[in-house]
């Protein structure tokens, strides 16, 4: 039977990250995962994500965002490859959208200079837009596109040989945990369960937490190119009113205008990754890009599937949902991250340092509002 330190089931970014932490700390740890990087499951395939430095989910996530962009920046300068792409963010919204208001005094808590705008400057300034002159604007630097296939590529190149491509069950002893996977037995000291929308199905108790939505995305053939181009084009974010938000890219791998919306779609299981996002899922979003951004607006011209995974609201320590797990599994070696609904790509680099510690540093605790305890049977 193989053995090692540290087990790292579900090589997503989480635990593609956390594995990469272990290794660098010198810490034997082994890798498992049955999807290569570049495949379409697993909710962080695909070229890109939003990066974000002030999130208006919650203020606490500031810091997080700028411990990130350290880690992304030195995978950038180890790799030489491009990880992030500095590109503004213009968020909006109707008149009082808490969104907006969010984002910006995130901004502003951090000293940075108001990055509130009028809709007429906003559309001048970037006249891809067409936002209705009532709306609340925020245009901020500190965001990036992150190029997550290739992030992926990087995080499984630089674990080599310590990632054994297979689908991995396991079982808590006293002294550790049993991994078995098709054609070999594993011993680990403790595991990380990093395993996105399949984390219910391993943790049954935590099942009744998550919530996994299906979630479509299109890419949309501008009606003017040059204006949607990266370099003149900003992320964006569209709050147009409850449960309604839609956010997009530049166009910037000559696919068109990545766009998509932010609500949640029909809940699923976690092997539901077909069928193909259709022109009834995507009407709205080619609908809302005609009416704010018509240049970015046309026909449909690639789309996908990806699945969020959506933590229930905390009843102990209250939170509205929507709020990462990292914490330890009670009575147990294993380590739990639920690091989704749909914001958690930013953060692979911070949240995989904290599973590194959590599972080799006994002293250490992941911030309050990760912790299981917040629910109360877990408290
Ligand atoms: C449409 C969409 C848009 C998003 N946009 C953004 C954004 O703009 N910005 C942002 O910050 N975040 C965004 N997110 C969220 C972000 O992508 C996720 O937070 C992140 O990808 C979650 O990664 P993960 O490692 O937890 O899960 P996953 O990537 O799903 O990884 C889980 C892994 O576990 C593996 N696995 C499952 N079962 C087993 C097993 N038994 N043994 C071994 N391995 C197993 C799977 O193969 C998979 O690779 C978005 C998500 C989606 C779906």
């Amino acid at each position: 039977m193989r053995k090692c330190e540290v087990a790292v089931l579900g090589l997503g970014l989480m635990g593609g990250a956390a594995l990469g932490a272990l290794l660098d700390a010198g810490v034997d740890a082994l890798g498992f995962d049955p999807v290569a990087a570049g495949s379409d499951r697993g909710s962080s395939h695909g070229s890109c994500r939003i990066f974000r430095r002030f999130n208006f989910e919650n203020p606490n996530y500031t810091s997080l965002s700028d411990e990130a962009h350290a880690g992304w920046i030195r995978l950038q300068a180890e790799s030489g490859q491009t990880v992030l792409t500095e590109t503004p963010i213009l968020e909006a919204g109707r008149p009082g959208s808490a969104m907006v208001a969010s984002s910006r005094a995130a901004a502003i808590a951090k000293g940075r200079p108001d990055p509130k705008m009028t809709a007429a400057v906003a559309n001048k300034e970037f006249p891809a837009f067409n936002l209705p002159d009532d709306w609340d604007v925020v245009v901020q630097d500190g965001a990036a596109i992150l190029h997550t296939a290739t992030v992926m590529k990087l995080m499984r190149a630089r674990a080599r040989d310590r990632v054994i491509p297979e689908r991995a069950s396991f079982t808590p002893r006293h002294d550790g945990v049993s991994i078995r996977t098709a054609s070999e037995e594993f011993f680990a000291e403790r595991a990380i369960l990093a395993l996105g929308p399949w984390l219910g199905r391993a943790l049954p108790q935590l099942a009744a937490l998550l919530n996994v939505t299906r979630q479509a995305v299109g890419w949309f053939k501008p009606a003017s190119p040059d204006t949607v181009v990266s370099g003149r084009f900003p992320i964006f974010i569209l709050d147009r009113g409850p449960d309604d938000i839609v956010y997009g890219f530049p166009d910037f791998e000559q696919r068109g205008v990545k766009a998509a919306p932010h609500n949640h779609g029909p809940v699923v299981g976690p092997d539901d990754w077909g069928p193909q996002a259709s022109d009834a899922e995507l009407r709205p979003i080619g609908e809302a890009l005609a009416a704010l951004v018509p240049d970015a607006a046309g026909p449909i011209i690639d789309r996908d599937v990806c699945l969020y995974t959506n933590t229930a609201p905390a009843d102990i320590r209250l939170d509205a949902g929507e709020e990462f797990i990292i914490d330890r599994w009670p009575e147990s070696r294993l380590i739990v991250c639920s690091a989704c609904s749909g914001h958690g790509a930013k953060f692979a680099p911070a949240i995989g340092q904290r599973l590194a510690r959590l599972a080799t540093d006994p002293s250490y605790q992941a911030e309050p509002f990760f912790q299981l305890s917040r629910y109360s049977q877990f408290a």
